[in-house]
């Protein structure tokens, strides 16, 4: 990695960490999720960084991938498991962490045992660990205090524009893992649940982070018209429908925005959901692997 890319690394890294810090502080019972999201990607831009995926407010059972749509009237419920993630880039380096905020002293352990499992994580990655192993660890952590991993979520690789850049760090135990080298960024992200739920999550149908999947000749010229908008300005990396207000005249955005999906230029992510609709916990951090451990760059 050469040292302006480090440099950029690091500074998106700090940026996440503060504002991941703001808001475990600014998050209340009974606030709007939106202005959760639009606080922490407003924060994200004042410190000098851009958010590389929409902030995600997962509540109880759903685990991941809810950011508010526009006018989003839904409310953070009392006694919620809160999942704040929030991704930063300088210039397509990215940095993604998330916490969990827990309004229900039921679950403080869950929540503990996330962050547990993600310190472990932290502790044993090196060069050269396989992720079978880390996979084992990981769920031999949660396991052991009384709850269970959710088998299909998974940390991930990172590089320039790219959250999921093609490789995934199970939280289970798994044939056939690769060996992890020094100079890769991976976020490493431990999801829990309840001992008595499926340990899986399935896809919800609430779909409001999208992606650029391909391009193709666009006839319609709204169409076109925000399609290059969400090219130049993000890229590979995921947005919401929020970002996209006064790119075209108001009464032309939804024809335009289904088009841009129904011929497959964009993609959508649907929220996950756990199968058995129980708690789930979420700690994350992201790190670049070392000879002898690892640098967390989401860390003050
Ligand atoms: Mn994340
Ligand atoms: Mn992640």
């Amino acid at each position: 990695m050469s040292g302006e890319a480090l440099k950029k690394y690091r500074e998106a890294g700090r940026i996440a960490a503060e504002v991941r810090g703001e808001m475990r502080k600014y998050v209340k019972e009974g606030m709007p999720i939106i202005d959760v999201c639009e606080t922490a990607e407003s924060l994200i831009k004042e410190l000098g960084g851009k958010p590389a995926f929409p902030c995600n407010v997962s509540i109880n059972e759903i685990a991941a991938h809810y950011t508010s749509p526009p006018n989003d009237e839904k409310i953070i419920p009392k006694g919620a498991i809160v999942k704040v993630d929030i991704g930063v880039h300088i210039d397509g380096y990215l940095a993604d962490t998330a916490t969990t905020v827990c309004f229900n002293p039921q679950y403080r352990d869950m929540v503990r045992t996330a962050e547990e499992a993600l310190h472990k994580g932290i502790e044993i990655i090196r060069d050269g660990l396989s992720t079978s192993k880390f996979g084992a660890t990981i769920e031999k952590v949660i396991r052991e205090r009384g709850f269970k991993p959710v088998s299909n979520l998974t940390g991930h690789m990172i590089s320039r524009f790219l959250v999921h850049a093609g490789k995934s760090l199970p939280n289970v135990s798994h044939m056939f893992g690769f060996k992890l080298k020094k100079g890769q960024v991976f976020a490493i992200e431990p999801f829990v649940t309840e001992i008595d739920s499926v340990g899986k999550v399935r896809e919800g149908k609430i779909v409001t982070i999208f992606r650029f999947n391909k391009k193709k000749s666009l006839k319609d010229l709204y169409s076109k018209k925000l399609f290059s908008f969400i090219e130049k300005n993000f890229r590979t990396l995921p947005f919401c429908e929020r970002w996209l207000k006064n790119v075209v005249p108001k009464q032309h955005f939804s024809k335009a925005f289904q088009n841009l999906l129904s011929s497959k230029c964009l993609f959508g992510y649907p929220i996950f959901i756990e199968a058995s609709n129980k708690m789930v916990a979420q700690a994350e951090h992201t790190v670049i692997i070392k000879e002898n451990g690892c640098e967390v760059l989401t860390e003050l």
